[in-house]
């Protein structure tokens, strides 16, 4: 190669490392500026009030990380206060129960957006019993029934909690007992749905097994940091870029991102699509996990929710995040 060439590619090199540290600077700024931002903000939504324990928790926080792929996490507000993850611990059930029985599952469980509330029981008469989608309750309640199936409750929860805790390289995360007993002793709408699916054989097992389970996998209390590092290998092609440690393959993290953009906002998957743009799940704790593909991993947090149950706030900081970093999937 001749010298000109050398130093083309040197020149090239250097341009690339400046860009950067322009974006990682900007990133930096722009959380920051987010979390100002909605820690200002009078509308904060309504906290859920159907399971007692989250109704207790105040509308006032607001907390966001991010990680790019290089590890760089970028932080503020209450980033590290545990919240209840609720339904975003759908995104991890759904990647066991993959690994356990594979293609299998989408006998038991759908592929469609379901237009309806998250704890609809209408379509289930319409379809037999099986479940528009693994992100509404329905679905993830089958979701984990397959993961119990030849396991006492105890082994799966242990399994689903252990896997939260390698994910997050974080071995303190824990059940918020408090939470899963308050949802046990109200959570009829499940129990219903539950029924209902076992009366079609969609369930294999007891439905107060699978219930239990579910309730207690909602019940995981995690901070944004601790989320945003579990998703990770959602944002990389189904590998953790900083251990090396595959997770799934690249075909199942893209099936899942897809999932989560089409599915995981219940009726108002549409509108988190067209204002983000990136595949999110939201949990009625106030929590929403967003994967910008090749980027980052987010997880925002605010307790009051939109009347879909979705995070007012946490829609609101993923919408300025996205627009500002550009990284709707859909282009800027
Ligand atoms: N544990 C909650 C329920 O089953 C999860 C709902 C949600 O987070 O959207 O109702």
């Amino acid at each position: 190669m001749t010298a000109r060439g050398r130093a083309g590619i040197a020149m090239v090199c250097i341009v690339h490392a400046w860009q950067a540290v322009m974006i990682t600077e900007n990133l930096e700024t722009v959380v920051a500026e987010i979390a100002a931002e909605m820690a200002k903000r009078p509308d904060r939504g309504a906290v859920a009030h159907y399971i007692p324990e989250l109704a207790r928790v105040g509308p006032h926080a607001f907390g966001i990380a991010v990680i790019d792929a290089d590890g760089n996490v970028f932080a503020g507000g209450d980033a590290d206060v545990p919240f209840s993850i609720q339904s975003i611990s759908k995104v991890f059930t759904l990647t066991l129960a993959l690994g356990k029985i594979g293609d299998r599952l989408w006998r038991r469980v759908g592929r469609e957006p379901s237009g309806s509330p998250f704890n609809s029981i209408v379509q289930l008469e319409r379809e037999c019993g099986v479940p528009r989608n693994p992100f509404i309750n329905a679905g993830a309640i089958a979701v984990t029934d397959a993961i119990l199936s030849g396991h006492q409750p105890r082994e799966a929860l242990g399994e689903i909690l252990r896997f939260m805790q390698f994910l997050a390289a974080d071995p303190t995360i824990a059940i918020d007992e408090a939470v899963a007993a308050s949802e046990q002793r109200t959570g009829f709408r499940n129990i219903a749905l539950a029924n209902y699916m076992k009366s079609f054989g969609v369930l294999e097992n007891p439905v107060e097994f699978t219930l239990g389970v579910y309730f207690h996998h909602c019940a995981i209390a995690m901070s944004c940091r601790q989320l945003a590092m579990a998703g990770r290998f959602l944002a990389h092609s189904g590998r953790n870029p900083s251990t090396g440690h595959s997770v799934v393959s690249p075909q199942r993290a893209r099936r899942i991102n897809a999932l989560m953009l089409t599915c995981g906002h219940y009726d108002g998957s549409g509108e988190f699509a067209y204002r983000v743009g990136l595949p999110g799940k939201s949990g009625v704790g106030g929590g929403v996990l967003a994967i910008a593909p090749g980027k980052a991993s987010i997880a925002v947090w605010s307790p009051g929710l939109d009347p879909s149950g979705n995070s007012h706030l946490g829609r609101l900081a993923l919408e300025g995040l996205a627009k500002r970093m550009g990284w709707s999937i859909f282009g800027v």
